[in-house]
């Protein structure tokens, strides 16, 4: 019997036609429905149309919508596809890795970095690909792009041109596509560790920083101020922040007593943060900061957001936080 599958679009460039002001996503689902048919082979493909924005238009009341109707209807599909802007479809795909964790189909992201109206773009391709992975039955939440499938909550995008826009960091590609077709590393799929229950909740109350020679510890400061719950600083290297000229450790001793969680990643893109090394890292962990160890930036943020959006409870934070939810962490 031919795999049912439910493609939701939610815009981006796949969608995109050019208008006065530069391009935007103007294409609806019905409008692309030719396209789709010849990329979905023996499976029954059902369309609909979410929303038909720019990525940087997508908020987090949208990934709180977008989980409930994938949930709403997971029932009634072997998989879904969501069609993503690509600037923050790694958000997106991380936030639906937690708001769906157990999920029991296999729920694929993906999108193009030219409009399927032209003739070379990479949209058919990355269709096809999200397409056919949502028909193998193989559970959980994923990015397809140039011929690759990879953990949703593994995803970067690292290229801002070129078709191979993404990659999964720190962690195996989930499937390729050769000329032997579509290899599936099944050894590399994180296992349900639960029955799925719909977790749309969040938290707006949390912001991302970077750490640059220069940063003033006000910054940080004035966040308390201003109501936040949770703050996530990209650090340097394996963990390192100013504890010198301007003690930033010092003014985050300050909010973590007060209340704030705060989590320390870094600025590199491979290979994570060890903050047990150096004093800087070492003492930001005693005042009670949490590591994000491997993760990306993405999943660091969104892990905070949904996690501040379930629980007030410092110490359920820490636990939470600390847990491998969704295959987004490795303990290095
Ligand atoms: N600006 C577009 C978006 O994220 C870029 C793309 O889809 O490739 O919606």
């Amino acid at each position: 019997m031919s795999k049912k599958i439910l493609i939701i679009n939610t815009g981006g460039t796949l969608s995109s036609v050019m208008r006065k002001n530069g391009l935007i996503p103007g294409l609806s689902i019905h409008d692309m429905l030719e396209e789709l048919q010849m990329v979905s082979g023996d499976t029954d493909i059902e369309i609909e149309d979410f929303c038909s924005l720019d990525s940087a238009n997508i908020f987090p009341e949208d990934w709180s919508t977008l989980a409930l109707r994938i949930s709403d209807c997971r029932n009634d599909y072997d998989g879904i596809v969501v069609i993503h802007g690509t600037d923050t479809l790694a958000y997106t795909s991380s936030m639906l890795s937690f708001m769906l964790r157990n999920i029991g189909i296999p729920v694929v992201i993906t999108g193009s970095q030219l409009s399927i109206t032209d003739p070379v773009a990479d949209a058919m391709e990355n269709l096809r690909c999200a397409i056919h992975m949502a028909a193998r039955k193989i559970p959980g939440v994923f990015v397809a792009f140039n011929r690759k499938v990879m953990l949703g909550c593994r995803t970067s995008k690292v290229r801002s041109l070129s078709f191979d826009a993404f990659e999964s960091i720190n962690y195996p590609n989930i499937a390729t596509i050769s000329s032997l077709g579509m290899k599936i590393n099944e050894n590399v799929v994180p296992e349900r560790t639960g029955i799925f229950k719909l977790a749309n909740h969040y938290s707006e109350k949390v912001c991302m920083i970077k750490m640059f020679p220069g940063i003033h510890r006000d910054v940080i400061e004035s966040l308390a101020e201003l109501g936040y719950k949770g703050i996530y600083i990209e650090a340097y290297g394996i963990g390192g922040m100013p504890n010198v000229k301007h003690d930033f450790v010092g003014a985050l001793e300050k909010l973590i007593k007060e209340g704030i969680t705060v989590v320390v990643g870094t600025q590199c893109r491979y290979e994570g943060t060890k903050m047990d090394v150096y004093e800087t890292g070492k003492r930001a962990l005693e005042i009670g900061a949490l590591e994000a160890h491997d993760m990306t930036g993405e999943a660091a943020l969104t892990k905070l957001m949904w996690i501040l959006g379930m629980t007030d409870n410092l110490s359920e934070i820490r636990d939470y936080y600390s847990l491998n939810v969704a295959g987004e962490m490795h303990k290095i």
